[in-house]
């Protein structure tokens, strides 16, 4: 699983179908970001069974 977060935003997002999936300008981690906040449409995906990495 990879996180991605726009720079310039706090906000990291794990789902590739993510509406707010990052695609360009943005920093990435293979682990769980330890700092920042996590994307609760990502969340609610993962939740659902309905997360794409
Ligand atoms: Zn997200």
């Amino acid at each position: 699983m990879a996180y991605r977060k726009r720079n310039g935003s706090d906000t990291w997002h794990w789902c590739t179908n993510c509406s707010n999936w990052p695609k360009s300008d943005y920093d990435s981690r293979s682990t769980k970001p330890a700092s920042g906040e996590l994307c609760n449409e990502c969340q609610g995906k993962e939740k659902a069974g309905n997360c794409k990495s």
